[in-house]
């Protein structure tokens, strides 16, 4: 899950991580008193969940008050195209109305988890402002990597290599230091999967401050962090994902046209490959479970239906607690139900397959139905053009 910037600011003021002033607003007209309250310079900021923000025309610098009414006017509602957003943007329902800071430097600074050494990694570069991706593309030996075992943690030695690494005075050293010190618990403490303050700025007063905060929680952790969860804004939603968590399916969203209803993860993720591997794409992922019942496959069955890019359904099922039985009556529910008339592959196998078959060729529905994988990567090849 990913916090906006002032969800995200929000939590750093909490702990002591400096911030600029500054507040969130919906409307333009809850400006004014900003404006007597914070003062000018302002820095109206588009709060939406994707990078590149500034050079998409989210975030604008105001000199008047007259400028920042402007702004704020312009900036709230637009469809913000970003280099992460994609074609049709993000409508901007917030903008953040912050202190304008004069900025001497900007520094990058990031906390990530390096799943192949199970440590945390934290990323500096003086470049900041910038994609740290261009930065490590062009000048590689600017990004400097320090690595922090989770089991020994954060270290004086950690702390001396950033800060002899971005070149900072002793002063700045010693703020970076304390920065860290409430930034590497932050992380720990929330579960974050990632955390990017890009720019990092060092202010014309000789102060560090997060003038960017960009925290992605691990969703699996939600569960712990209810007041995180709550933080959730359902326009950010994609409206299929909120309706299957909402009925406790395992499902995520794709690009292409083949939707896919499987029974565990590993065999979704194989169903996946099988489907590219015909030279069609998956309109999504989705695991019903080992133990899912007829009732979820039907509820599977309606996500998927209710997806326009939907052409074709690839049921593949591995009966196990999930019998085939259960499954197929689950299908043929579901199918009279809806009205189905997407042409349906399904492959299955396991307990009591026999019966489910029976059940499905004597429904009187137009199945495919096949016993083994290649069998269906060679129907689904049939179904390539339907894209
Ligand atoms: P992003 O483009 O989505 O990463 O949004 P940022 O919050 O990083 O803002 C983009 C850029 O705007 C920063 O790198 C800064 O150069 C500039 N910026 C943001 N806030 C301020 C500010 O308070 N003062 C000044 N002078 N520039 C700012
Ligand atoms: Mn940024």
């Amino acid at each position: 899950m990913h916090l906006h910037e002032y969800q995200a600011k929000a939590l750093f003021r909490e702990v002591g991580i400096p911030v600029p002033d500054g507040q969130v607003i919906d409307e333009p007209r809850q400006l004014l008193p900003l404006i007597d309250e914070l003062g000018l310079p302002l820095v109206i900021k588009a709060q939406v969940l994707a990078g590149g923000r500034g050079k998409g025309g989210g975030v604008r610098l105001v000199r008047t008050a007259s400028e920042a009414q402007a702004a704020a006017t312009e900036i709230l509602g637009m469809e913000l195209v970003t280099a992460q957003t994609g074609d049709q943007g993000k409508t901007v329902r917030k903008v953040m109305v912050e202190q304008g800071i004069d900025i001497t430097r900007e520094l990058y600074l990031s906390l990530l988890i390096d799943r192949d050494r199970a440590e945390i990694v934290i990323i500096g570069s003086q470049d900041g402002g910038m994609a740290i991706e261009e930065v490590a593309a062009r000048s590689p030996e600017r990004i400097i990597r320090v690595q922090v075992n989770p089991l020994i943690g954060l270290q004086g030695y950690h702390l001396r290599q950033l800060a002899f690494g971005l070149e900072l005075s002793p002063q700045l050293s010693r703020e970076l230091a304390s920065l860290l010190q409430k930034l590497y618990p932050f992380f720990m403490t929330y579960d974050c999967s990632q955390l990017e303050i890009n720019p990092l700025v060092v202010t014309s007063t000789g102060q560090l401050l997060a003038v960017d905060a960009k925290v992605e929680i691990d969703s699996n952790s939600l569960y712990r962090h209810p007041e995180l969860a709550a933080l959730a804004e359902p326009d950010d939603q994609d409206p299929l994902e909120a309706e299957a968590r909402a009925i406790g399916l395992n499902y995520i969203r794709l690009d292409g046209t083949i939707g896919t209803i499987v029974n565990g993860a590993g065999l979704a993720m194989a169903t996946m490959d099988l489907i590219k591997q015909a030279g069609a794409e998956p309109a999504n992922f989705l695991d019903v479970g080992g133990g899912a019942s007829a009732e979820m496959i039907e509820k599977g069955f309606r996500l998927l239906l209710s997806d326009q890019r939907v052409r074709a359904i690839f049921i593949n099922i591995f009966g196990g607690i999930l019998r085939c039985d259960a499954l197929a009556r689950g299908v043929v529910q579901a199918a009279r139900s809806t009205g189905l008339t997407l042409p349906v592959i399904v492959r299955m196998e396991g307990t009591n397959v026999d019966e489910g078959r029976r059940i499905l060729a004597e429904s009187g529905l137009t199945l495919t139905i096949v016993s083994t994988l290649t069998d269906a990567v060679r129907e689904l090849t049939n179904l390539k053009d339907l894209q």
